[in-house]
């Protein structure tokens, strides 16, 4: 198991000469895949054109055109499904143009240089009143940049004490470190966005008073705590979200908790992944992920299970934990397995569920008619509007988790469907 440190972004960033041979080597196809299969639809052959030609700048006006979280992407999107995915270079044996590397050569450069990643409309319009939002991660701030743009005044509640939502707390360290996050929210907050943090909606400002304050809602809370896998000991795992979140903010305390500790990671999702690579490199003794269906239905992408394997973590598939208790200091797992290799019990230090988070339903039951089905918060796709005319919701409340990517597109695609409501007077 590592010991040292390995939490700088799995991919160094491309030199200078390395992004300029990767961007001469697109094509810069017509009606390009790439674009197309973008939730966000980043113009990709111009901001590469753009880096070929040297305009580090106009590159970066390009992707933040389409999307104001842009750096971000360049990290923790999963590329090789999207836009690497389908570049036209795989139908001809050649491999794809590194997308995402190349956006976060532009990127990098236009959040190193202070450049704002949006403008406000020149001529606001306060006669159409102002938008709260409730929530400032990727969907929140994705949909305050595209509302300032439209000449609309949004002011963004947020509960805990910084912007940024998942993408500061929740982002595994070896994928985007948290100094990233923070200085793109940083960018995007002075761009003009407001936000209020530890201002909790339904304890610190209720429903009632946004309602009145603002003329058009939008929620976009993501999702709250991992649930309970309702075995006995349940309560003795902690919450993946939290295992994350520690790296970010208390390295040390951290490794004292993983350190030479044999852990065990109860899911079989991406976050799953998160966090067992990330207890092997906080050089844990032994990592293993345990999953109750077989491989093949495992909902993390195949590139990051693989990375796990190369990280010396032990997959224990089609195996069930019935309980957790505490024995000799450690932890024992009650588990069943289809494998007949796999025994019934697992003795580990540290258990950490990663089974799906919870919806956050403080406040949803005092908004009129919003509609909660399982994890998710009911919207019309094509406008993300909700059953009360008056809200709109997107993120991962309404996804039940998606991709940063997917955030930002919902944020933008309800702004624009809040301004022509708006101007409608249809609110
Ligand atoms: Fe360039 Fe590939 Fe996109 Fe074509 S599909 S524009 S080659 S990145």
């Amino acid at each position: 198991m590592y010991t040292d440190n390995l939490f700088s972004e799995l991919r160094p960033a491309l030199e200078r000469d390395e992004a300029l041979a990767e961007a001469n080597r697109c094509l810069y196809c017509y009606d390009a895949p790439c674009t197309r299969i973008c939730p966000t639809h980043i113009d990709v052959p111009a901001f590469i054109k753009k880096i070929a030609s040297g305009n580090l700048r106009g590159s970066a006006r390009t992707i933040f055109d389409s999307n104001v979280l842009g750096a971000s992407c360049a990290r923790v999107c999963p590329t090789e499904v999207l836009c690497e995915g389908a570049c036209v270079m795989n139908d001809h044996h050649a491999r794809p143009i590194q997308i995402g590397q190349l956006q976060r050569h532009a990127t990098d450069w236009a959040l190193d240089k202070g450049m704002l990643p949006f403008q406000r409309a020149e001529v606001m319009r306060p006669a159409l009143g102002t938008v709260g939002i409730i929530g400032a991660g990727p969907a929140g701030l994705a949909c305050a940049a595209e509302l300032l743009r439209c000449g609309v005044e949004p002011v963004v509640y947020e509960a805990s004490g910084a912007p940024g939502g998942l993408n500061a707390t929740g982002v595994a360290e070896y994928k985007m470190t948290r100094l990233t996050a923070l200085v793109e929210v940083d960018q995007l907050v002075r761009a003009g966005i407001t936000v209020k943090t530890g201002t909790r909606v339904g304890q610190d400002v209720s429903i009632a008073e946004l309602e009145k304050r603002h003329a058009a809602i939008f929620v976009g809370v993501g999702l709250g705590h991992v649930g309970k896998v309702g075995v006995p000991g349940d309560a003795l795992a902690i919450d993946a979200i939290d295992y994350i979140e520690q790296l970010k903010v208390d390295r040390p305390g951290a490794e004292q908790q993983t350190r030479g500790k044999r852990v065990a990671v109860i899911g079989g999702g991406n976050t799953s992944i998160d966090v067992v690579t990330q207890a092997a490199r906080l050089g844990a003794e032994a990592v293993w992920l345990l999953y109750r269906r077989a491989e093949a239905e495992m909902p993390a992408y195949r590139h990051e299970v693989e990375l796990a394997r190369r990280d010396g973590c032990r997959f224990l598939f089609s195996t069930q934990t019935r309980g957790i208790e505490q024995a000799d200091g450690a932890l024992r797992l009650s588990i069943s397995s289809a494998d007949p290799k796999v025994g019934t019990t697992l003795d580990v230090d540290l258990v950490v569920l990663a089974t799906g988070q919870k919806p956050h339903l403080g406040f949803f039951a005092d908004i009129r008619d919003l509609v909660v089905h399982f994890t998710k918060v009911q919207i019309d796709p094509t406008t993300m509007r909700t059953a009360n005319p008056k809200y709109w919701a997107g993120g991962d409340c309404t996804s039940g988790g998606k991709e940063v990517v997917n955030a930002v597109a919902e944020g933008k695609l309800a702004a624009r469907s809040i301004v022509a409501a708006l101007e409608a007077g249809n609110v």
